[in-house]
Protein backbone atom coordinates (compact mmCIF):
# COMPACT_ATOMS: atom_id res chain seq x y z
CA UNK A 1 0.00 0.00 0.00
CA UNK A 2 2.79 2.41 0.53
CA UNK A 3 3.89 4.25 -2.78
CA UNK A 4 6.44 6.44 -3.37
CA UNK A 5 4.98 9.69 -3.41
CA UNK A 6 7.79 12.12 -4.21
CA UNK A 7 7.14 14.94 -6.22
CA UNK A 8 9.72 16.64 -7.22
CA UNK A 9 7.84 19.67 -8.25
CA UNK A 10 6.67 20.63 -5.11
CA UNK A 11 8.67 21.99 -2.39
CA UNK A 12 6.37 21.81 0.65
CA UNK A 13 7.85 18.74 2.63
CA UNK A 14 6.42 16.38 5.64
CA UNK A 15 7.54 13.85 7.12
CA UNK A 16 5.81 11.44 9.38
CA UNK A 17 7.81 10.97 12.58
CA UNK A 18 5.32 8.94 14.59
CA UNK A 19 2.24 7.26 14.98
CA UNK A 20 3.09 6.39 10.99
CA UNK A 21 2.14 2.48 11.75
CA UNK A 22 1.45 2.61 14.95
CA UNK A 23 -1.46 4.58 17.14
CA UNK A 24 1.36 6.41 19.01
CA UNK A 25 3.67 8.73 19.34
CA UNK A 26 2.05 11.05 17.00
CA UNK A 27 5.04 13.59 15.48
CA UNK A 28 4.17 15.10 11.60
CA UNK A 29 7.47 17.77 10.85
CA UNK A 30 5.75 20.04 8.04
CA UNK A 31 8.64 22.89 6.75
CA UNK A 32 6.61 25.03 4.05
CA UNK A 33 7.31 28.81 3.54
CA UNK A 34 10.64 28.79 6.27
CA UNK A 35 8.54 28.07 8.73
CA UNK A 36 9.80 24.35 10.53
CA UNK A 37 6.69 23.22 12.44
CA UNK A 38 6.11 19.95 14.72
CA UNK A 39 2.13 18.77 14.29
CA UNK A 40 1.41 16.89 17.73
CA UNK A 41 4.43 15.90 19.64
CA UNK A 42 3.47 12.45 21.18
CA UNK A 43 5.32 10.11 23.27
CA UNK A 44 5.45 6.54 22.18
CA UNK A 45 3.88 4.48 24.32
CA UNK A 46 3.26 0.27 24.33
CA UNK A 47 5.68 -2.10 23.48
CA UNK A 48 9.30 -1.70 24.47
CA UNK A 49 10.30 -1.28 20.55
CA UNK A 50 7.82 1.40 20.31
CA UNK A 51 9.30 3.25 24.33
CA UNK A 52 12.45 2.84 22.88
CA UNK A 53 11.86 4.87 19.84
CA UNK A 54 11.37 8.04 22.70
CA UNK A 55 15.20 7.88 23.35
CA UNK A 56 16.02 8.05 19.64
CA UNK A 57 17.93 10.97 18.18
CA UNK A 58 15.59 13.51 17.69
CA UNK A 59 15.29 13.42 13.14
CA UNK A 60 16.09 17.27 13.49
CA UNK A 61 17.59 19.72 15.65
CA UNK A 62 14.35 21.03 18.26
CA UNK A 63 16.43 24.10 18.91
CA UNK A 64 15.59 24.25 14.55
CA UNK A 65 11.48 24.19 15.10
CA UNK A 66 9.57 26.73 15.34
CA UNK A 67 6.66 26.21 16.84
CA UNK A 68 4.61 23.03 18.03
CA UNK A 69 0.61 23.25 17.04
CA UNK A 70 -1.30 20.38 18.98
CA UNK A 71 -4.66 18.84 18.15
CA UNK A 72 -5.07 17.44 21.69
CA UNK A 73 -3.86 16.58 24.94
CA UNK A 74 -3.52 12.95 25.13
CA UNK A 75 0.27 11.69 25.75
CA UNK A 76 0.45 10.05 22.72
CA UNK A 77 -0.12 13.31 21.02
CA UNK A 78 1.45 15.63 23.73
CA UNK A 79 3.72 13.81 25.83
CA UNK A 80 7.22 14.21 23.99
CA UNK A 81 6.99 18.37 24.84
CA UNK A 82 9.23 18.28 27.17
CA UNK A 83 11.74 16.14 25.84
CA UNK A 84 11.40 18.19 22.71
CA UNK A 85 12.33 20.79 25.38
CA UNK A 86 15.04 19.18 27.18
CA UNK A 87 16.75 18.89 23.53
CA UNK A 88 16.55 22.41 22.60
CA UNK A 89 13.01 23.56 21.75
CA UNK A 90 11.95 26.82 23.15
CA UNK A 91 9.20 28.07 20.82
CA UNK A 92 5.20 28.21 21.37
CA UNK A 93 2.92 25.47 21.33
CA UNK A 94 -0.40 26.11 19.78
CA UNK A 95 -3.13 24.53 21.28
CA UNK A 96 -7.11 25.12 22.22
CA UNK A 97 -7.55 26.93 25.58
CA UNK A 98 -9.00 23.30 26.60
CA UNK A 99 -6.31 21.69 25.41
CA UNK A 100 -3.61 24.17 27.52
CA UNK A 101 -5.45 23.36 30.60
CA UNK A 102 -5.39 19.86 30.53
CA UNK A 103 -1.76 19.52 29.55
CA UNK A 104 -1.53 21.73 32.76
CA UNK A 105 -2.52 18.04 34.21
CA UNK A 106 -1.16 15.58 31.94
CA UNK A 107 2.17 16.46 31.24
CA UNK A 108 3.25 17.23 34.87
CA UNK A 109 1.92 13.91 35.68
CA UNK A 110 3.79 12.22 32.50
CA UNK A 111 6.81 13.29 34.30
CA UNK A 112 5.79 12.02 37.76
CA UNK A 113 4.99 8.38 36.19
CA UNK A 114 8.42 7.94 34.74
CA UNK A 115 9.90 9.30 37.60
CA UNK A 116 7.78 6.49 39.81
CA UNK A 117 8.22 3.99 37.45
CA UNK A 118 11.92 4.75 37.02
CA UNK A 119 12.32 4.40 40.57
CA UNK A 120 10.52 1.13 41.30
CA UNK A 121 12.40 -0.55 37.82
CA UNK A 122 15.92 0.15 40.25
CA UNK A 123 14.13 -0.53 43.14
CA UNK A 124 12.94 -3.91 41.38
CA UNK A 125 16.24 -4.41 39.20
CA UNK A 126 13.95 -5.72 36.10
CA UNK A 127 15.18 -2.71 34.47
CA UNK A 128 17.46 -3.46 31.00
CA UNK A 129 19.52 -0.65 31.66
CA UNK A 130 20.69 0.44 35.08
CA UNK A 131 19.91 2.73 36.17
CA UNK A 132 16.89 3.24 34.96
CA UNK A 133 15.98 6.77 33.74
CA UNK A 134 12.99 8.84 33.36
CA UNK A 135 12.39 10.54 29.65
CA UNK A 136 12.36 13.69 31.27
CA UNK A 137 11.04 14.98 35.37
CA UNK A 138 7.79 16.21 36.49
CA UNK A 139 9.93 19.83 37.16
CA UNK A 140 10.49 19.87 33.32
CA UNK A 141 7.51 19.22 32.41
CA UNK A 142 6.00 22.01 34.18
CA UNK A 143 8.37 24.06 32.74
CA UNK A 144 7.21 23.08 29.71
CA UNK A 145 3.82 25.09 30.22
CA UNK A 146 5.33 27.77 29.63
CA UNK A 147 5.54 27.68 26.14
CA UNK A 148 1.77 26.88 26.02
CA UNK A 149 -0.01 29.22 23.23
CA UNK A 150 -3.53 29.03 23.69
CA UNK A 151 -5.42 29.73 20.64
CA UNK A 152 -9.47 29.60 19.86
CA UNK A 153 -11.48 27.52 17.98
CA UNK A 154 -11.79 28.76 14.36
CA UNK A 155 -9.54 31.75 14.82
CA UNK A 156 -7.00 31.89 12.05
CA UNK A 157 -3.25 32.47 13.35
CA UNK A 158 -0.84 33.39 10.93
CA UNK A 159 2.67 31.86 11.20
CA UNK A 160 4.59 33.48 8.04
CA UNK A 161 2.97 35.09 5.34
CA UNK A 162 0.48 33.29 3.39
CA UNK A 163 0.90 30.47 5.80
CA UNK A 164 -2.13 30.16 8.58
CA UNK A 165 -3.61 27.61 10.38
CA UNK A 166 -7.02 27.35 12.48
CA UNK A 167 -8.73 24.66 14.74
CA UNK A 168 -11.49 23.02 13.97
CA UNK A 169 -13.73 20.40 16.64
CA UNK A 170 -12.55 17.16 16.39
CA UNK A 171 -15.30 15.51 18.60
CA UNK A 172 -12.88 13.37 20.49
CA UNK A 173 -11.95 14.60 24.09
CA UNK A 174 -12.55 17.88 25.55
CA UNK A 175 -10.50 20.82 23.62
CA UNK A 176 -9.68 18.19 20.69
CA UNK A 177 -9.07 20.04 17.20
CA UNK A 178 -8.49 19.50 13.56
CA UNK A 179 -5.83 21.55 12.30
CA UNK A 180 -6.71 23.78 9.38
CA UNK A 181 -3.54 24.45 7.56
CA UNK A 182 -3.76 27.03 4.71
CA UNK A 183 -0.79 28.13 3.01
CA UNK A 184 -0.25 29.24 -1.08
CA UNK A 185 -4.03 28.92 -1.63
CA UNK A 186 -4.35 24.91 -0.51
CA UNK A 187 -5.35 23.69 2.55
CA UNK A 188 -4.29 20.56 4.67
CA UNK A 189 -5.93 19.06 7.20
CA UNK A 190 -4.57 16.99 10.02
CA UNK A 191 -7.37 14.73 11.78
CA UNK A 192 -5.78 14.32 14.63
CA UNK A 193 -8.02 11.96 16.65
CA UNK A 194 -11.17 11.62 15.06
CA UNK A 195 -14.54 11.14 17.42
CA UNK A 196 -17.74 9.76 16.80
CA UNK A 197 -20.78 11.56 15.84
CA UNK A 198 -22.76 10.09 18.72
CA UNK A 199 -20.84 10.23 22.16
CA UNK A 200 -22.46 10.80 25.89
CA UNK A 201 -20.86 14.02 26.12
CA UNK A 202 -18.49 15.14 23.58
CA UNK A 203 -19.67 16.93 21.03
CA UNK A 204 -19.28 15.03 17.07
CA UNK A 205 -16.52 16.24 14.87
CA UNK A 206 -17.05 19.63 12.37
CA UNK A 207 -17.39 18.76 8.63
CA UNK A 208 -14.72 19.92 6.94
CA UNK A 209 -15.56 21.01 2.91
CA UNK A 210 -11.92 21.12 1.10
CA UNK A 211 -8.93 19.99 1.91
CA UNK A 212 -6.36 19.29 -0.94
CA UNK A 213 -4.52 16.95 1.51
CA UNK A 214 -6.00 15.28 4.34
CA UNK A 215 -3.72 13.32 7.13
CA UNK A 216 -6.70 11.21 8.61
CA UNK A 217 -6.37 8.47 11.63
CA UNK A 218 -6.77 5.25 11.33
CA UNK A 219 -6.71 3.86 14.76
CA UNK A 220 -10.08 1.73 13.67
CA UNK A 221 -10.06 1.24 10.22
CA UNK A 222 -10.24 -2.39 9.92
CA UNK A 223 -12.87 -2.37 12.88
CA UNK A 224 -16.50 -1.52 13.75
CA UNK A 225 -17.36 -1.06 17.10
CA UNK A 226 -19.82 -3.10 18.64
CA UNK A 227 -23.48 -2.44 17.95
CA UNK A 228 -24.38 -2.63 21.45
CA UNK A 229 -26.51 -0.88 24.17
CA UNK A 230 -23.60 0.75 26.22
CA UNK A 231 -25.49 1.64 28.87
CA UNK A 232 -27.37 -1.38 29.24
CA UNK A 233 -23.74 -4.00 29.04
CA UNK A 234 -22.38 -1.40 31.89
CA UNK A 235 -25.31 -2.38 33.74
CA UNK A 236 -24.81 -5.83 33.46
CA UNK A 237 -21.34 -6.08 34.20
CA UNK A 238 -21.51 -3.32 37.61
CA UNK A 239 -24.43 -5.55 38.72
CA UNK A 240 -22.79 -8.92 38.17
CA UNK A 241 -19.73 -7.58 39.62
CA UNK A 242 -21.29 -6.76 42.62
CA UNK A 243 -23.21 -9.32 43.42
CA UNK A 244 -20.08 -11.95 42.81
CA UNK A 245 -18.76 -9.45 45.85
CA UNK A 246 -15.49 -8.74 43.61
CA UNK A 247 -14.21 -5.52 42.12
CA UNK A 248 -14.73 -4.01 39.03
CA UNK A 249 -11.48 -2.25 37.89
CA UNK A 250 -11.11 -0.12 34.95
CA UNK A 251 -8.14 1.21 33.26
CA UNK A 252 -9.37 4.08 31.90
CA UNK A 253 -7.73 6.71 30.36
CA UNK A 254 -7.78 9.91 32.77
CA UNK A 255 -8.57 12.45 30.17
CA UNK A 256 -11.80 11.47 28.25
CA UNK A 257 -12.49 8.22 28.52
CA UNK A 258 -12.65 8.68 32.69
CA UNK A 259 -15.57 11.61 32.32
CA UNK A 260 -17.73 9.86 29.96
CA UNK A 261 -17.80 6.49 32.14
CA UNK A 262 -18.29 8.28 35.31
CA UNK A 263 -21.52 9.96 33.44
CA UNK A 264 -22.97 6.97 32.73
CA UNK A 265 -22.62 5.18 36.06
CA UNK A 266 -24.00 8.67 37.46
CA UNK A 267 -26.77 8.08 35.20
CA UNK A 268 -27.13 4.61 36.05
CA UNK A 269 -27.38 5.41 39.74
CA UNK A 270 -29.61 7.89 38.97
CA UNK A 271 -32.14 5.81 37.33
CA UNK A 272 -32.05 3.26 40.01
CA UNK A 273 -30.11 0.23 37.62
CA UNK A 274 -27.27 -0.02 39.89
CA UNK A 275 -26.34 -0.31 42.98
CA UNK A 276 -24.85 2.95 44.95
CA UNK A 277 -21.25 1.32 45.14
CA UNK A 278 -17.98 2.81 46.11
CA UNK A 279 -16.40 4.57 42.87
CA UNK A 280 -12.36 4.71 43.65
CA UNK A 281 -10.60 7.75 41.08
CA UNK A 282 -7.17 6.68 41.41
CA UNK A 283 -6.09 9.29 39.14
CA UNK A 284 -4.88 12.27 40.30
CA UNK A 285 -5.33 13.90 36.91
CA UNK A 286 -8.59 12.64 36.38
CA UNK A 287 -10.13 14.14 39.65
CA UNK A 288 -8.11 17.37 38.85
CA UNK A 289 -9.69 17.59 35.21
CA UNK A 290 -13.03 16.63 36.73
CA UNK A 291 -13.71 20.93 37.44
CA UNK A 292 -12.49 21.29 33.71
CA UNK A 293 -14.88 19.04 32.59
CA UNK A 294 -17.97 20.21 35.15
CA UNK A 295 -17.05 23.82 33.94
CA UNK A 296 -17.14 23.73 29.87
CA UNK A 297 -19.98 21.12 30.12
CA UNK A 298 -22.28 24.87 31.20
CA UNK A 299 -20.82 26.38 28.04
CA UNK A 300 -22.69 26.30 25.67
CA UNK A 301 -19.96 27.55 22.45
CA UNK A 302 -17.75 24.68 24.51
CA UNK A 303 -17.43 21.30 22.89
CA UNK A 304 -19.02 19.48 25.38
CA UNK A 305 -22.84 18.53 24.84
CA UNK A 306 -24.79 20.83 27.23
CA UNK A 307 -25.35 18.56 30.55
CA UNK A 308 -26.27 21.71 33.00
CA UNK A 309 -30.10 20.50 32.76
CA UNK A 310 -28.63 17.23 34.43
CA UNK A 311 -27.23 19.04 37.00
CA UNK A 312 -23.85 20.95 37.81
CA UNK A 313 -22.08 18.08 38.69
CA UNK A 314 -22.25 15.13 35.95
CA UNK A 315 -19.43 13.25 36.95
CA UNK A 316 -19.45 12.62 40.44
CA UNK A 317 -21.24 9.42 41.54
CA UNK A 318 -22.85 9.47 44.94
CA UNK A 319 -20.03 7.60 46.39
CA UNK A 320 -17.33 8.89 44.95
CA UNK A 321 -13.67 9.05 46.55
CA UNK A 322 -10.93 10.80 44.85
CA UNK A 323 -7.18 9.03 45.57
CA UNK A 324 -4.93 11.63 45.55
CA UNK A 325 -1.45 9.99 47.20
CA UNK A 326 0.00 6.59 46.32
CA UNK A 327 -0.86 5.50 50.31
CA UNK A 328 -4.49 6.12 49.42
CA UNK A 329 -3.82 4.30 46.38
CA UNK A 330 -2.37 1.65 48.54
CA UNK A 331 -5.14 1.53 50.67
CA UNK A 332 -7.22 -0.32 48.24
CA UNK A 333 -5.70 -3.56 48.59
CA UNK A 334 -7.26 -4.33 51.89
CA UNK A 335 -10.88 -3.56 50.22
CA UNK A 336 -12.79 -6.66 50.39
CA UNK A 337 -16.29 -5.38 49.33
CA UNK A 338 -17.74 -4.91 46.26
CA UNK A 339 -16.40 -1.44 44.91
CA UNK A 340 -15.42 0.32 41.51
CA UNK A 341 -12.14 1.54 40.57
CA UNK A 342 -11.32 3.80 37.86
CA UNK A 343 -7.08 3.95 37.01
CA UNK A 344 -5.39 4.64 34.45
CA UNK A 345 -3.12 4.09 32.00
CA UNK A 346 -6.13 2.75 29.80
CA UNK A 347 -4.23 0.59 28.18
CA UNK A 348 -2.15 -0.72 31.49
CA UNK A 349 0.80 0.31 29.74
CA UNK A 350 2.05 2.08 33.26
CA UNK A 351 0.79 3.91 36.22
CA UNK A 352 -1.36 2.95 39.61
CA UNK A 353 -3.55 0.17 37.36
CA UNK A 354 -0.67 -2.25 37.33
CA UNK A 355 -0.97 -2.21 41.20
CA UNK A 356 -4.44 -2.89 41.14
CA UNK A 357 -4.30 -5.48 38.66
CA UNK A 358 -1.30 -7.71 40.59
CA UNK A 359 -3.80 -7.43 43.49
CA UNK A 360 -7.08 -8.21 41.99
CA UNK A 361 -6.49 -10.37 38.55
CA UNK A 362 -5.95 -13.12 40.40
CA UNK A 363 -9.28 -13.72 41.59
CA UNK A 364 -12.46 -14.86 39.52
CA UNK A 365 -15.13 -12.60 41.37
CA UNK A 366 -13.31 -9.51 40.45
CA UNK A 367 -14.02 -8.16 36.51
CA UNK A 368 -10.97 -6.09 34.44
CA UNK A 369 -12.98 -4.00 32.07
CA UNK A 370 -11.09 -2.42 29.11
CA UNK A 371 -13.48 0.61 27.91
CA UNK A 372 -11.30 2.29 24.43
CA UNK A 373 -8.24 0.76 21.92
CA UNK A 374 -6.11 -1.64 23.13
CA UNK A 375 -3.10 -1.03 21.04
CA UNK A 376 -0.55 -3.97 19.86
CA UNK A 377 1.81 -5.17 22.70
CA UNK A 378 0.08 -3.62 25.52
CA UNK A 379 -1.14 -5.60 28.63
CA UNK A 380 -4.17 -4.09 27.69
CA UNK A 381 -4.61 -5.94 24.37
CA UNK A 382 -3.17 -9.36 25.77
CA UNK A 383 -5.56 -9.48 28.12
CA UNK A 384 -8.63 -8.45 25.62
CA UNK A 385 -7.23 -11.50 23.12
CA UNK A 386 -7.43 -13.98 26.24
CA UNK A 387 -4.38 -14.29 27.41
CA UNK A 388 -4.16 -16.86 30.64
CA UNK A 389 -1.02 -15.22 32.39
CA UNK A 390 0.37 -12.04 32.55
CA UNK A 391 3.94 -10.52 33.23
CA UNK A 392 3.51 -7.33 35.52
CA UNK A 393 6.55 -5.98 37.21
CA UNK A 394 8.70 -9.01 36.02
CA UNK A 395 6.27 -11.63 37.80
CA UNK A 396 3.90 -13.67 36.10
CA UNK A 397 0.39 -13.78 37.31
CA UNK A 398 -2.75 -16.24 36.26
CA UNK A 399 -5.85 -14.52 34.72
CA UNK A 400 -8.88 -15.04 36.89
CA UNK A 401 -10.80 -12.23 37.05
CA UNK A 402 -13.43 -11.89 34.49
CA UNK A 403 -12.44 -9.52 31.58
CA UNK A 404 -14.45 -7.82 29.98
CA UNK A 405 -14.05 -5.32 26.97
CA UNK A 406 -16.61 -2.88 26.13
CA UNK A 407 -15.16 -1.29 22.75
CA UNK A 408 -18.37 1.12 22.19
CA UNK A 409 -17.23 3.23 24.72
CA UNK A 410 -14.24 4.44 22.46
CA UNK A 411 -13.85 7.71 21.86
CA UNK A 412 -12.45 7.04 18.08
CA UNK A 413 -14.49 6.86 15.08
CA UNK A 414 -14.59 3.67 13.45
CA UNK A 415 -14.30 2.90 9.36
CA UNK A 416 -17.97 3.44 8.55
CA UNK A 417 -17.58 6.76 10.67
CA UNK A 418 -15.23 7.78 9.09
CA UNK A 419 -16.45 7.26 5.68
CA UNK A 420 -19.13 8.73 6.25
CA UNK A 421 -17.70 11.99 7.43
CA UNK A 422 -15.57 11.82 4.54
CA UNK A 423 -18.84 12.54 2.43
CA UNK A 424 -18.97 16.01 3.49
CA UNK A 425 -15.94 16.86 1.64
CA UNK A 426 -16.09 18.58 -1.99
CA UNK A 427 -12.78 18.20 -3.02
CA UNK A 428 -10.56 14.90 -4.13
CA UNK A 429 -7.69 15.54 -1.05
CA UNK A 430 -4.41 13.27 -1.21
CA UNK A 431 -4.94 11.27 1.88
CA UNK A 432 -2.38 10.43 4.48
CA UNK A 433 -3.15 7.75 6.65
CA UNK A 434 -1.66 7.58 10.32
CA UNK A 435 -2.05 6.82 13.89
CA UNK A 436 -3.30 3.48 13.11
CA UNK A 437 -1.54 -0.17 13.04
CA UNK A 438 -0.26 -2.34 10.31
CA UNK A 439 -3.37 -3.68 8.71
CA UNK A 440 -5.41 -0.85 9.69
CA UNK A 441 -3.76 1.98 7.46
CA UNK A 442 -4.18 -0.45 4.42
CA UNK A 443 -7.69 -1.53 5.04
CA UNK A 444 -9.22 1.98 5.66
CA UNK A 445 -7.09 3.02 2.37
CA UNK A 446 -8.70 0.30 0.23
CA UNK A 447 -12.30 1.42 1.45
CA UNK A 448 -11.68 5.38 0.25
CA UNK A 449 -10.31 4.06 -2.62
CA UNK A 450 -13.31 2.14 -3.58
CA UNK A 451 -15.96 4.65 -1.98
CA UNK A 452 -14.06 7.84 -3.24
CA UNK A 453 -11.61 7.03 -5.26
CA UNK A 454 -9.00 9.41 -3.91
CA UNK A 455 -5.55 8.30 -3.89
CA UNK A 456 -4.15 7.52 -0.37
CA UNK A 457 -0.84 6.67 1.34
CA UNK A 458 0.10 4.91 4.40
CA UNK A 459 3.52 6.42 4.95
CA UNK A 460 6.24 4.61 7.21
CA UNK A 461 8.31 5.79 10.18
CA UNK A 462 10.22 8.33 8.90
CA UNK A 463 9.15 8.80 5.31
CA UNK A 464 9.12 12.26 3.90
CA UNK A 465 6.62 13.60 1.40
CA UNK A 466 7.07 16.22 -0.99
CA UNK A 467 3.28 17.05 -0.46
ZN1 LIG B 1 -6.46 10.90 21.68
Amino acid sequence: MIRNFRRENRCDVGAFWGAAQTVTGSKFLVEQSGVCALVDCGLFQGAREWKNRNWNEFPVDPARIDCVVLTHAHIDHSGYLPRLRKLGFRGPVYCTPATAELLALLLPDSGRLQEEDAAYANKKQYTQHTPALPLYMEWEARETLQQLRPVDFYASLELAPGLAFSFKRAGHILGSAMIEWKTGGRIFVFSGDLGRPAQFITRKPDDIERADCLILESTYGDRLHQQIDVRRRLMEIVQQTASAGGMLLIPAFAIGRTQELLFLLRKLEEDKQIPQLPVYIDSPMAIHALPIYNRRSIDASAELQQLAHFDSTPFVCHHIKALKTVEESKQLNDITYPAIVISSSGMATGGRILHHLKRRITDHRNTILFIGFQAHGTKGRFLVDGAKEIRIHGKIYTVRAQIEYLDALSCHADYNEILTWLSSVKSSPEIFLVHGEQGAGASLAQKIQDRYGWNVTVPAYGQTAHL
